[in-house]
């Protein structure tokens, strides 16, 4: 068990965005490479992991979001035979010039926020899907073998990764894991997919998770983890629609909500720009699936 663990490495190349590499006997793998302005930091941890002239084979893009995907030109232009394996419909988002054009300007506001001064440029073509996966599919690694899970819910195109049923690469569906154990929800696009997407990672049954944006490992049943993040879902709905019950229109819900959720922790994981972009989608999708019923 520790064996496969060693060939899970955190290479993320700076804040903001996390990204693993996985070293299989014939393939290795990405799962996300993080923002753009790190990419260079990003490539040479990769470099440095990687012996016998050993190149990048796969990415897995948990899903399209510029934080998570920002990268891949820049390990495109590295290694020209990668392939960028995502959901579908992270295909067709890639294929909007308006998509490309926002995860350009996030990249660079979010470069600027950590303090990165150079302009983020890149040709858009690069930043693309190779290859659609599904949910249920398994790619081999060569003795390691990655199984997808569609986990929408933050995004209709997250997905989760299984490595052996051991680590679960959880998407943001399930939200975010801080350092002081604290969950912070992200549950953009739907609500009651996060819901559903949560039983289909604790059915996966797997021993460790790696949340998004962390580099660590933790045991899912000692933390009782997939119960946490439905809590803290929960907790974050209840909340919004206290508000929305109470008169508040949705830019005030946005103001009690980051008054209340953006603490320091997040604000090293998240530029401001993003978490505003991501919340009030939130509250709106909160306030539209509620007013369904
Ligand atoms: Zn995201």
């Amino acid at each position: 068990m520790h064996n496969l663990i060693d060939k899970i490495i955190d290479v993320t190349g700076g804040q903001g965005g996390n990204s693993h590499l996985i070293i299989g006997e014939n393939k290795t793998a990405l799962i996300d490479c993080g923002m753009a302005y790190c990419a260079s930091e990003l490539i040479n941890n990769i470099k440095e992991k990687l012996k016998d002239n050993r190149k990048l084979d796969y990415i897995f893009l948990s899903h399209s979001h510029y934080d998570h995907a920002g990268a891949i030109p820049y390990l495109r232009s590295t290694w020209p035979e990668v392939k960028v394996l995502a959901s579908e419909h992270a295909y067709n988002i890639f294929n909007r010039s308006n998509a490309l054009k926002l995860i350009k300007e996030l990249g660079n506001m979010a470069g600027k926020y950590y303090g990165y001064n150079k302009q983020i440029d890149y040709d858009d073509n690069l930043l693309k899907v190779d290859q659609i996966i599904y949910d249920g599919q398994k790619v081999d690694l060569g003795n390691i073998i990655v199984s997808i899970l569609e986990t929408p819910g933050h995004t209709k195109c997250s997905l989760s990764f299984v490595v052996q049923n051991l680590v679960f690469f959880a998407s943001e569906t399930t939200g975010c894991l801080a350092k002081s154990g604290k969950i912070n929800t992200s549950f953009i696009n739907s609500y009651k997919d996060s819901i559903n997407s949560f039983k289909k990672c604790e059915n996966a049954k797997a021993k460790y998770v790696i949340s998004q944006h962390n580099d660590f490992l933790i045991e899912i049943a000692k933390h009782d983890y997939w119960q946490k993040c439905l809590e803290t879902t929960i907790e974050s709905k209840e909340f919004i629609l206290k508000l929305y019950r109470d008169g508040f229109n949705e830019e005030e819900i946005y103001e009690e909500y980051k008054n209340t959720y953006f603490d320091e922790e997040l604000k090293l994981l998240q530029p401001d720009i993003a978490f505003e972009i991501n919340n009030k989608a939130m509250i709106r999708t909160i306030i539209n699936e509620n007013t369904l019923f």
